[in-house]
């Protein structure tokens, strides 16, 4: 077990390890002209970037676009900046591999968002590219990149969340239309969106993974309600909705993709963009990490610093190893990506980065005695400012969503170990 004899255990910082650096036996660093592409989007970002007092204004909802962050995301979409790798009439500059793992590292780091739609850009963005008709990109995949239209995304029911095969929310095809009827739950934004990407059941004598379809609804249709509901974790921030869809009419060319093949959907493109998401994780532990280590001059229960307590110093070594341990892993993952080898460490990292942040935040909580429930007492910012306590909570939204954990070991067991299922 690791040991730390630092005296100051509040001076240990760790730091998501930036290229170039040495790992034994591997060597990882970036290119002169990755280098010369990070120096130009620097000076961009410094150049443009809203100010901090702009950028970090309390939020209304994942789709509430407030009239900065329109302005923000459609000047990076005009200089090229909002999805590098995409060509530059999508907002992008066909950059690299690499040169994308930069980007979101410089944007990460700066904690410069680069939307306030996340799931529009994303996820919804993606399915447009790959899967919609030249006069559906045209209506919605440039004004969603220009953000000039926001999304929510109508996935999980609440009898289909894990197992999303098994959703029921039914369209049934009626001359031009579609006929939806059914509810959605945990919808993100829902209630400040214009458009729907819908997951509906078009055939229900089929096998459940087949006769699923994508539709896209327009959120201002008849027979369409939002009711948003608050989060555990912070009880004045509405994001989360059910959503009721009653005989709602929807045109037959809303349909993205083939009829009943929505399965295929379900993944999207930029999965070099999927690849680097880590990073995201790397930093927020990183800064959780920090304030743990902060807290080592707290007096334990047993009236000592907690900088003496051995169990505190193994338990933050631990984290240490974590923090660095999962960057080094993306990176890893990374370079197997761009040589072309499959890079089974990708499969590990949203398992290994969402929860390693969770524990330290819970640790940090757990430090903080009763103060960590004071709410006007601010634990390290997380996205935004809240509480030690809501910061603990706020973690499950990365534990949960795209894949709970217990659905991420299952898919490391069956797909990267060869285990049996059971
Ligand atoms: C922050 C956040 C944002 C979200 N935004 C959206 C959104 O915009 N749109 C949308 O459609 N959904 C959204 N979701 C919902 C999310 O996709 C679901 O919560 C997730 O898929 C899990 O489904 P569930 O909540 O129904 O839990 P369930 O699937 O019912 O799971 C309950 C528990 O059982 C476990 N479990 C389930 N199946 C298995 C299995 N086979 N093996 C082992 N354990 C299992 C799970 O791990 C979990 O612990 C969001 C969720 C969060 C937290």
């Amino acid at each position: 077990m690791l040991r730390f004899r630092s005296a100051n255990l509040g001076e240990l910082r760790p730091s998501v390890v930036t290229l170039p650096t040495t790992v034994p036996g591997v060597r990882l660093a970036y290119g002169e002209a990755e280098e010369t592409f990070r120096a130009e989007l620097v000076a961009w970002l410094e150049a443009n970037t809203p100010p901090h007092e702009v950028l970090n204004q309390p939020k209304h909802s994942s789709a509430y676009l407030m009239d900065w962050s329109r302005a923000w995301q459609r000047t990076l979409f005009d200089a090229g900046w909002l999805v590098p790798g995409w060509p530059p009439e999508l907002g992008g500059r066909n950059a690299s591999a690499s040169e994308q793992m930069i980007y979101f590292e410089e944007f990460t780091r700066r904690e410069i968002p680069r939307s306030l739609n996340p799931q529009g850009l994303g996820i919804i963005s993606p399915s447009l590219h790959d899967y919609g008709t030249p006069e559906q990109q045209e209506r919605w995949l440039l004004p969603t990149l220009r953000a000039e239209i926001a999304w929510c995304l109508g996935m999980s029911e609440p009898g289909a969340g894990s197992d999303l095969a098994s959703l029921k929310t039914r369209a049934v095809l009626d001359g031009d239309n579609f006929i939806v009827n059914g509810q959605k739950v945990w919808t993100s934004g829902a209630h400040h969106s214009d458009w729907c990407l819908c997951y509906v059941r078009t055939d229900p004598t089929v096998s459940k993974h087949k006769g699923i379809s994508v539709l896209v609804i327009d959120m201002h249709s008849p027979g369409v309600e939002a009711r948003p509901f608050a989060e555990l974790s912070e009880p004045t921030y509405f994001d989360f909705n059910e959503v009721f869809f009653t005989d709602v009419v929807v045109p037959k060319e809303n349909l993205l993709g083939d009829l009943n093949n929505g399965w295929a959907l379900t993944q999207g493109s930029l999965s070099h963009e999927r690849a680097m998401l880590w990073i995201d994780f790397a930093y927020a532990s990183q800064r959780a990490f920090t304030a743990l280590a902060e807290s080592s001059e707290r007096v334990g229960n047993n009236g000592r610093p907690l900088r003496e307590d051995a169990h505190f110093r193994d338990m933050l070594g631990g984290f240490y190893v974590d923090t660095q341990a999962q960057t080094l892993m993306g990176y890893r993952g990374l370079s197997k990506i761009m040589a072309g080898k499959p890079a089974p460490e990708h499969s590990l990292l949203k398992l290994y980065g969402s929860e390693t942040l969770q524990d330290i935040l819970l640790a940090a909580a757990e430090v903080q005695g009763h103060e960590a429930l004071d709410l006007d007492v601010l634990g390290p910012k997380m996205w935004r400012d809240g509480a030690w306590v809501t910061q603990w909570m706020r973690s499950f939204a990365g534990t949960i969503p795209g894949g709970t954990s217990e659905i991420q070991r299952n898919i490391i067991a069956e797909r990267v170990l060869g285990l049996p299922r059971t």
